[in-house]
């Protein structure tokens, strides 16, 4: 606590006039009963309590009483009184110094320690430092005419210590007595026993002094119920209490009462202080002792009513621990025996320990006929060797077991369970405690696959023995899942053969496969009717009818095809398509196709700004061939034609048969000049090709005569027929002139080119 330097003098003047005070005061006190012999000397005990209670602050006090009282009262020489007044001060101050340097703190009067080192330091020391200076200085200056003998010096001594250990610690304690340990301390034997011991003393004392030696002894008495005070009421007040009986006995005595002064000269006293000394020092023990001890006692009682408290708390938190796991399993009992599925529990040895109702029900016994029997008891031999079994197992070693087992009941039809187990571990030691089973009834299941197996095989059959080819790809890669006996008869190669084989290659081309999946991704997964090539496994080719469907077989997505092998038509259909654009005689296209494609060309022409050729061919007098070597020869002659042409050409160039002995070449991006050349090889070709026997034998040579219309993007015509018109123009001009020449139509004079 922070107190102010003007509050701390004001505080330290306020004590040193109070000791200042009461020092003198008593001095004056005890002069005034002008006694030949001073019993008790108050003023030192003032000193010792200043000193203790003050600290050395109260040395100037001290210092200044101790000097008025010897200066002033005793008439003692100023430099005596002063050397006797340091001597007062110096005492009770290394006694102070003393107390404050004990190992174990001084802490005023809480332990009989405490008791122990006042009475040594500020009793008997301080008592003694004193007495030294006191006697030295008395001795010195010749007060009273006393020579320097020890017996002063002890009287001296003894006197300030019996004062010092009488009075000190009842001034020290009562400062800090409370009225609320007063209080609680209050009792009738509390009160009876300082009243006894007080009146006990005042009338031992008061009685007229005799020789007998007994008045001492009943005196003693009066310790009984002063050591009661002290063990039993707060050490303030046996303290006080001891201090006032001293103060009577020692009034009573110096004004001739009690049975002290019986007693011879200066013993009566000298005995009394001992009496006084010994009586206060016992006091204060006795009060200390009782003091630790109801401490001991206030500490083991705090100590047990925490501990109690700790046991309260803890038992508390055991029995809700206990309420949570009786709740807990309570609750597991339930959902136990709410399972529909019949779950056991078995010890190592694998006797069932405990099951649900699910289990009861299931064997048809209850849990007293259960527990203790095993597997094979309760459950019968098929599933009970079972359930041992997988106990064994479980317990060497493997963590989780299921099997498939048949439980065959007397009294039930067979039925199907898949039973699992796990080991049961302790929740702490995590040894081994047993095994727990959970069933689970697969009868009906098992029925359902029975039935769907059954369903596949015949399904399979009618698949397999099928007319229709039928195959099965997986849609990711093409592998081939299944084929019947008409598709491997279709492909020419067997699905043993070639299962689980990619079969993208036997596509006929590299995009139809696709086509099939958009259509069937567009058309809800099922495509009719598409038409496709194929290629047999030997590498021939096939067309087939298709019907797809896309779901799943066995664990893949996969395509479910049906064909149908539509070769021949395929090849009647492109036969009667050859036979509208082909001349039959010489297989070369002819005029409807030979036409078809000028009029294309004709068209591209005009888009691309290009010139194009068109020839027109007559054999010379053909009728000649036919009436001299017969019709037949004239056949072969045209076929003989319509060859050597088809060598002279480019493969972009056209040669068709018109009919008769006439055809015409398309000749695509070339000009009159190319043209001409081109037809001038050809008449040149056709004259040396041997199409007709030697003329040496027949008298004649196969000649041709040609003419030539040129389209020009710039001319006005828009009509391949025109165009071949114009040719024709050109050949007759041929022909006019002599046959086995090659003729370039040119416009009539003032005729539009
Ligand atoms: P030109 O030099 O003026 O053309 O005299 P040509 O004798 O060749 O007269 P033209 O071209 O008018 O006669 C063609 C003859 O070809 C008429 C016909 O009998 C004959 N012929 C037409 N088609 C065939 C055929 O397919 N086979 C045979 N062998 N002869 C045919
Ligand atoms: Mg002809």
């Amino acid at each position: 606590m922070f107190t102010s330097p003007s509050r701390s003098m004001s505080r330290w003047l306020f004590w040193s006039a109070g000791i200042v005070a009461s020092y003198v005061l008593l001095a004056w006190l005890v002069l005034g009963v002008r006694s030949t012999e001073i019993v008790l000397w108050p003023s030192a005990a003032v000193a010792a309590f200043a000193l203790i209670t003050r600290g050395p602050s109260m040395v100037p006090a001290v210092l200044l009483a101790s000097w008025v009282s010897n200066y002033l009262l005793l008439g003692w020489g100023l430099q005596a009184s002063l050397i006797i007044a340091a001597g007062d001060a110096l005492g009770p101050l290394l006694g102070w110094w003393v107390l404050r340097r004990r190992p174990a703190r001084w802490q005023e009067f809480q332990t009989t320690s405490d008791a122990i080192w006042f009475i040594a330091a500020m009793g008997m020391m301080a008592a003694a430092v004193s007495a030294a200076v006191g006697a030295t200085a008395a001795a010195f200056y010749g007060i009273g005419h006393t020579p320097l003998t020890p017996d002063l010096g002890v009287q001296w001594w003894v006197t300030d210590m019996t004062s010092i250990v009488v009075l000190t610690p009842a001034a020290a304690l009562l400062r800090a007595l409370s009225w609320e340990e007063m209080k609680a301390s209050l009792h009738w034997e509390t009160v009876l026993a300082p009243l006894l011991a007080l009146v006990g003393t005042l009338l031992t004392y008061t009685m007229p002094t005799g020789q007998s030696a007994l008045p001492i002894g009943l005196a003693s008495l009066v310790f009984l119920p002063l050591l009661w005070t002290a063990m039993r009421l707060p050490l303030a007040v046996s303290a006080s209490l001891n201090a006032l009986i001293a103060v009577v006995i020692v009034t009573a005595t110096v004004l001739h009462h009690g049975p002290m002064y019986s007693m011879l000269g200066s013993d009566r006293f000298v005995s009394m202080q001992i009496i006084l000394l010994a009586m206060a020092a016992a006091l204060l023990l006795a009060g200390l002792l009782a003091n630790e001890r109801s401490q001991a006692l206030k500490q083991v009682r705090d100590i047990n009513a925490t501990l109690e408290k700790k046991v309260n708390r803890r038992t508390a938190a055991l029995q809700i621990a206990q309420a949570t796991t009786q709740a807990q399993l309570r609750f597991q009992e339930s959902l136990l025996n709410a399972l529909p599925n019949p779950v056991a529990f078995s010890d190592p040895q694998g006797r069932f320990t405990r099951v649900n109702v699910a289990f009861n029900l299931l064997v048809g016994l209850g849990g007293p006929e259960i527990h203790g029997r095993t597997g094979t008891q309760i459950l019968g031999t098929t599933l009970g060797r079972i359930w041992e079994e997988m106990d064994h197992e479980l317990l060497s070693g493997s963590q989780q077991a299921t099997r498939e087992a048949p439980y065959l009941h007397p009294d039930h039809e067979p039925t199907v369970w898949i039973l699992n187990k796990a080991l049961v571990r302790d929740a702490v030691s995590r040894q081994i405690v047993g095994v727990v089973t959970s069933m689970q009834d697969i009868t009906a299941l098992k029925q359902l696959q029975q039935q769907l197996s059954e369903d596949e095989q015949r399904f399979r059959f009618l698949a397999e023995e099928s007319p229709v080819p039928l195959v099965i790809t997986r849609t990711t890669d093409a592998a081939l899942l299944f084929s019947n006996k008409a598709a491997d008869a279709l492909f020419r190669g067997s699905y043993a053969q070639y299962a689980g084989q990619s079969m993208r290659h036997l596509w006929g081309d590299s995009v139809s496969r696709d086509q099939l999946l958009q259509r069937l991704q567009r058309e809800g997964g099922v495509v009719r009717g598409m038409e496709a090539q194929f290629r047999r496994f030997d590498g021939t080719e096939v067309w087939l009818l298709l019907s797809v469907t896309r779901g799943r077989y066995r664990d893949d997505d996969a395509l479910i095809f049906a064909f149908k092998d539509i070769t021949e038509v395929k090849a009647r259909e492109s036969e009667l398509r050859n036979l509208a654009y082909t001349d039959t005689l010489t297989g070369i296209p002819n005029r409807r196709y030979f036409m078809a494609r000028a009029a294309a060309e004709l068209r591209r022409a005009q888009r691309e700004g290009t010139p194009f050729a068109v020839l027109a061919l007559d054999i010379d007098r053909f009728k000649l061939v036919n009436d001299q070597l017969g019709h037949q020869t004239g056949d072969a002659v045209i076929r003989c034609f319509a060859q050597t042409c088809m060598q002279q050409l480019r493969g972009q160039d056209l040669c068709g048969r018109l009919g008769g002995d006439e055809f015409a070449i398309l000749l695509p991006q070339t000009n009159r000049q190319v043209a001409f050349d081109v037809a001038q090889r050809l008449r040149l070709a056709i004259q040396e090709a041997s199409c007709l026997p030697p003329a040496s034998q027949i008298g004649m040579t196969l000649t041709t005569s040609i003419g030539i219309a040129e389209f020009l993007p710039i001319s006005s015509i828009s009509d391949s027929d025109e165009l071949l018109d114009r040719a024709d123009q050109a050949l007759y001009r041929a022909k006019e002139s002599g046959r086995n020449r090659v003729e370039i139509w040119t416009a009539e004079p003032g005729a539009p080119v």
